[in-house]
């Protein structure tokens, strides 16, 4: 990932961000989100800004940009309306797998059409089964002469129903002595016994489209394993989920810094006993610890990224990361609810939408649970007795 830009480089492309926002998203996020609507519009518009091709190399058509800056444009977004963030971020997990693990026939092939949105997708690896234990997944898929036919159903998919291709995490070995090691990824196109069966109902991360798919002797190209070696798919899949994890902390630390404004902005206009409600000092203790938090979460997602952008294994900076900024989006989206009083329980106003939204970070990408024994089990390894 090329990270080589400059700081007025990236301020270019933050404002470029902001005037999006504030043109494109802003006016209609409250309305879209309400009607569970995908925002086609708002698509062809993170299409013209290069949004789906954010962390793709430049030689593939991409911006090539790296994980601190993706980070910021991710919490920017994320401020404004967290759904839109999704439309991209798992298509680039996506990217980032055949980018990382591909062959360079599969990086010709799929990237640069990744990049300008014309193809879009994300991960498929939960099932109804098997979510934190990706071991216990049962979409198998089995070769025959230069296809694999995928059999199995996967949960929970976002970007399934409008986007055209996902990367399918399928057993490619049945015998159980090699449960972690027969996984492999596979890229799929909609087509011929690919079908969804339902699109999920949620109480937040509305508008985008969260789907429940089935497989039925569909068949793929050989070609399209990510890798071209079986057995690798676990691997891939963690591999990506830094950058995923680095992803859902940079949205945590959008909604818990939406929620801290609008508790700052409203505790300055709303009055009881004569005076702003900022004055009193158990709202103050509320605002200062709101902010206290986004300034650290937001410290731990540039950190991460800053590793992830060396190269270096961030497995447990992500995991901090997504941990802490996760919850305090959790703890702010509540706080901001409190504070508003009855506003906070509005449809009427964002308040409700941070507060629905918000619990996705605690179990997308790894639960927090999981979070909590990934960064446990990095420092024992770390720090040998
Ligand atoms: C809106 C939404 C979008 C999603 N999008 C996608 C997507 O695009 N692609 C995709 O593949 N998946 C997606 N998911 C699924 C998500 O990744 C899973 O829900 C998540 O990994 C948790 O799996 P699970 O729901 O099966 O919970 P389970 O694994 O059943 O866990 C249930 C509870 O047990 C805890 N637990 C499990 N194992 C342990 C353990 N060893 N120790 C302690 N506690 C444990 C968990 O932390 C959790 O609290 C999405 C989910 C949602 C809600």
């Amino acid at each position: 990932m090329n990270n080589q830009i400059t700081d007025e480089q990236e301020n270019v492309i933050l404002d470029a961000v902001d005037r999006f926002l504030e043109r494109d998203v802003k006016p209609y996020a409250h309305a879209l989100e309400q009607a569970d609507e995908y925002p086609h519009e708002i698509v062809e518009k993170m299409k013209a800004l290069g949004l789906f091709g954010a962390t793709i190399a430049a030689e593939y058509g991409g911006l090539g940009l790296g994980a601190r800056t993706y980070a910021q444009i991710v919490e920017r977004v994320s401020t404004v309306w967290m759904s839109v963030s999704g439309i991209f971020n798992s298509h680039l997990i996506m990217a980032a797998a055949v980018q990382r693990f591909g062959t360079e026939e599969q990086k010709q092939r799929f990237l640069p059409r990744f990049a300008t949105g014309e193809l879009r997708g994300g991960i498929a690896l939960t099932e109804p089964d098997a979510g934190t234990d990706l071991q216990g997944i049962r979409t198998h898929a089995v070769k025959k002469g230069d296809r694999y036919v995928i059999n199995g159903a996967k949960t929970w998919i976002s970007n399934s129903i409008q986007g055209q291709v996902l990367a399918v995490l399928v057993k490619t070995e049945k015998r159980d002595e090699l449960r972690h090691k027969g996984m492999s990824l596979l890229l799929t196109e909609k087509g011929k016994g690919f079908s969804v069966t339902r699109k999920l109902e949620k109480i937040g991360y509305r508008g985008i489209d969260t789907g429940e798919l089935l497989f039925e002797d569909h068949e793929v190209p050989a070609e399209n394993l990510i890798g071209g070696i079986e057995g690798r798919g676990l691997n891939q899949i963690l591999g990506g989920l830094e950058l995923g994890r680095i992803n859902v902390a940079a949205r945590g630390v959008g909604i818990a810094r939406a929620s801290l404004n609008d508790a700052v902005a409203y505790a300055q206009i709303r009055k009881t006993f004569g005076v702003p409600i900022c004055e009193h000092q158990a709202i103050q203790i509320k605002l200062a610890d709101m902010a206290t938090s986004v300034e650290a979460a937001k410290l731990l997602v540039r950190s991460a990224a800053e590793k992830y952008d060396a190269g270096e294994r961030c497995d447990m900076e992500a995991g901090m990361a997504k941990l802490f900024a996760s919850e305090a989006a959790l703890t702010n989206s509540l706080e901001c609810m409190r504070i508003h009083g009855a506003y906070g329980y509005s449809r009427e106003f964002n308040v409700e939408r941070y507060y629905r939204d918000a619990p996705l970070l605690a179990i997308g990408e790894g639960t927090n649970e999981l979070q909590r024994q990934i960064i446990a089990r990095a420092l024992i390894a770390r720090n040998p007795a």
